[in-house]
């Protein structure tokens, strides 16, 4: 029949800071972070290319009307894999190839077992595989955002469930992802084995347990809303980007900063307490450049009755809210 995608292979190392050796058809290879290959699909680039591109090419394909042969099939996806493509984006490419490949089989097995399913050309067989393959798509999207989302705290009920559908249904493959590639035998032979990868909902699996495996998670950013891998503190809330709200610094060194702006912004007895504080020490030194002793005195007291009667709300609330849990 027509030529099969493999996919990809990818061979790893239990150390510290290693990265995933990926083998791609043609003997070629690339190095990626753990959970590097993920992001390499989740781009605006490479979702286009999977998706509309995809699409379009199969809408202008040639012979769109040919009656649906083994031959036309071939020729068909002959046309998408060589125009669905990005040497930049190998595993994109590769997966989108494996992928496509198992879709168009699952297709045709359901040409063979079903009476009612049957296409009048190879263009209409081409969209239901496109559609089919789409499904897959969302599925891991979906998958990847509830985990996200969940890593970060941030799910809702739907997200929680769809997350937990997924660690349920996946948790065998830890015990496989966890084990180490490379394995020395008691006769000091070392046989080395590679994990194939066929599409994205397995390259999710491989990453989200390998980086468990290496205390990790993919991260949804507190303040600009982008996935991004905490490097050092697994708990970081925000992302090593340029900030959008200043691009010349980032998401952590800006994050809590917005944050507390946004407080303030929506509580009005902060903002009140942020402005008043504000004033009084921009009074506290204009006295002190001025030399006004008496003066400067004068606002450092009116700065601690004010921090003193604002604190004094806050136990306040605190001790309402305490109560009404009782
Ligand atoms: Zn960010």
């Amino acid at each position: 029949m027509f030529e099969i995608g493999n996919g990809i292979e990818v061979y790893y190392e239990n150390k510290k800071e290693i990265r995933n050796i990926v083998f791609f058809p043609e003997n070629t290879y690339k190095y990626y972070d753990t959970g590097g290959m993920l992001f390499e699909v989740i781009t605006d680039e490479a979702t286009f290319l999977i998706t509309t591109k995809l699409e379009t090419m199969i809408h202008d394909y040639p012979g769109y009307a040919d009656p649906l042969t083994i031959e036309s099939v071939t020729d068909g996806f002959k046309w998408l894999y060589g125009t669905v493509q990005d040497e930049e984006r190998p595993v994109v490419t590769e997966l989108f190839r494996s992928g496509f490949t198992e879709v168009i089989k699952s297709v045709l097995t359901q040409c063979e077992h079903e009476d009612n399913v049957s296409f009048e050309n190879i263009g209409a067989f081409m969209e239901r595989c496109y559609t089919e393959y789409f499904d897959n798509l969302k599925a891991f999207s979906a998958f990847f955002d509830a985990l996200a989302a969940d890593a970060s705290g941030t799910a809702d009920d739907f997200q929680q469930d769809v997350a937990n559908t997924f660690k349920r249904s996946t948790e065998d493959f830890y015990t496989l992802y966890k084990r180490k590639c490379n394995v020395r035998k008691g006769n000091g032979n070392v046989s080395v084995e590679t994990h194939q990868i066929t599409n994205y909902l397995q390259l999710l699996v491989f990453e989200y347990y390998r980086l468990k495996k290496e205390g990790k998670a993919v991260k949804i950013c507190a303040n600009c809303g982008r996935y991004f891998i905490p490097k050092n503190r697994s708990d970081s809330i925000y992302c090593d980007a340029p900030a959008p709200q200043n691009p010349t610094r980032t998401c952590k060194e800006i994050g809590s900063q917005v944050k507390r702006a946004e407080e303030r912004h929506n509580n009005p007895g902060v903002r009140e307490h942020h402005n008043k504080m504000s004033s009084l020490r921009m009074a506290k030194k204009r006295a002190k450049d001025k030399g006004d002793d008496d003066l400067l005195s004068g606002y450092e007291r009116l700065l601690r009755a004010e921090l003193k009667r604002f604190e004094k709300t806050l136990t306040d609330n605190t001790q309402v809210n305490s109560e009404e849990e009782k």
